[in-house]
């Protein structure tokens, strides 16, 4: 009997992770609350509400592990599914990884430097916590926030009152504003049997909030790698957690300050596809199957860079002998991550494919700060 995996969330991490399933002769079923969601083109959906537990147990039913693409399952249908079938990341890690104050609390447990932050319920709290997280601020809801939504930027007290009134009401988290050099993450893997393994480090570029373009191994890692590992690896052995994750953190002045946990495969690994031995994909599927890990190892440099709000042109992307090519399946929407493409090969042989690409783009700040990063890599 083949394996059957279970995927929470139907968008485009779930269509790459089935696609991966697939060669390795798996079958793989989604859940999501939209029947059009993308992943539904390359696998089984079952439409429904995460809190529809009959629906729920019905999709569970013939299934030998439960997985996430996203982390904002609720914590009682995790649970539920934990109740009947094997579920990995283990709900208590996603519960985590839902609450940026949770979060900060455990990276600091753990001796993994953060932003300095408050907890924030009250326009009094704010007003406290500005005092000892200092100016500049960003003020956060703790949960449901993505790509820089629900994220307010304090620059005076006095922008406390309006910052309040457009997110007051949920639980908020203050954090100084780091003036980072750059944004950094590890891909990082853990098996059933606790074996851990990190992808190159990645350097990551954002466009208003959202990841625009990754380059990868991340230029002068050396100094920063082995904090990147270590700090992976003591929060995937505490939350005993098993499949793949990533870590977002900050460089600035040589240190690393952690952002924040995604527990699932992640937009800033998706050069693995291509750019790694194995993909952080089939990675993932072999975690949480209890499969041997495949190697880690880059191949090369890579550049990914996302296609938000609608897909370009992808004639001059194939032309390019070192490009590859994914579009998932969706339609377009502002603010949408509707596909990407990866460049793979020597550093020089990508700056100038990025070069030629960036000629004939609408959008060239996507690709010029990435080829002023592998700069100084060609000399
Ligand atoms: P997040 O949703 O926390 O990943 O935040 C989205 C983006 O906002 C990050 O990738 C950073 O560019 C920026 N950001 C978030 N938190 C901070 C912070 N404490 N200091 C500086 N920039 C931040």
């Amino acid at each position: 009997m083949p394996t059957t995996v279970g995927i929470l969330g139907g968008g485009q991490l779930a269509r790459m992770m089935a696609l991966a399933g697939a060669r390795l002769g798996l079958r793989v079923r989604v859940v999501d609350t939209a029947a059009d969601a993308c992943a539904s083109q390359v696998a089984p959906l079952t439409c429904a509400d995460y809190n529809d537990f009959d629906a729920i147990s019905k999709f569970a039913d013939g299934i030998d592990v439960v997985t996430f693409d996203f982390e904002n399952v609720p914590a009682d249908t995790a649970m539920f599914l934990a109740s009947r079938v094997p579920v990995f990341p283990n709900p208590q890690a996603l519960a985590v990884a839902q609450d940026r104050l949770e979060e900060k609390q455990l990276f600091q447990r753990l001796g993994m430097a953060t932003p300095t932050f408050a907890t924030v319920d009250s326009l009094e709290e704010l007003q406290a916590g500005i005092l000892t997280v200092g100016l500049p601020a960003i003020l956060k809801t703790r949960r449901l926030g993505y790509d820089g939504k629900g994220q307010i930027r304090l620059r005076a007290e006095a922008d406390a009152d309006a910052a309040w009134r457009s997110l007051g009401g949920v639980p908020l988290i203050l954090e100084s504003l780091v003036p980072f050099d750059r944004e950094i993450s590890v891909i990082s893997v853990r098996g059933r049997g606790g074996e851990f393994s990190t992808y190159a480090l990645t350097e990551n570029f954002h466009e208003h909030s959202i990841l625009s373009a990754s380059l990868s191994p991340a230029p002068r890692s050396e100094e920063i790698e082995d904090t990147a590992i270590t700090f992976a690896r003591r929060l995937a052995e505490d939350l005993d957690y098993v499949g793949v994750f990533a870590l977002e953190l900050f460089e600035h002045e040589g240190n690393l300050l952690v952002n924040e946990m995604a527990p699932r495969v992640h937009n800033s690994g998706h050069w693995t596809i291509e750019g790694a031995i194995t993909s952080q994909f089939e990675n993932h599927l072999r975690a949480v199957l209890g499969l041997p890990l495949g190697s880690t190892q880059a191949l090369g440099t890579s550049v990914m860079l996302n296609w938000i709000s609608e897909v370009p042109d992808a004639l001059p992307l194939l032309a390019e002998p070192l490009g590859h090519w994914h579009d998932y399946g969706k339609t377009s929407r502002p603010g949408r991550k509707v596909g990407h493409a990866t460049l793979n090969g020597s550093a020089s042989e990508v700056s100038d494919a990025l070069k030629r690409l960036s000629a004939g783009m609408k959008r060239p700040s996507q690709i010029d700060p990435v080829v002023a990063v592998l700069a100084p890599q060609l000399q």
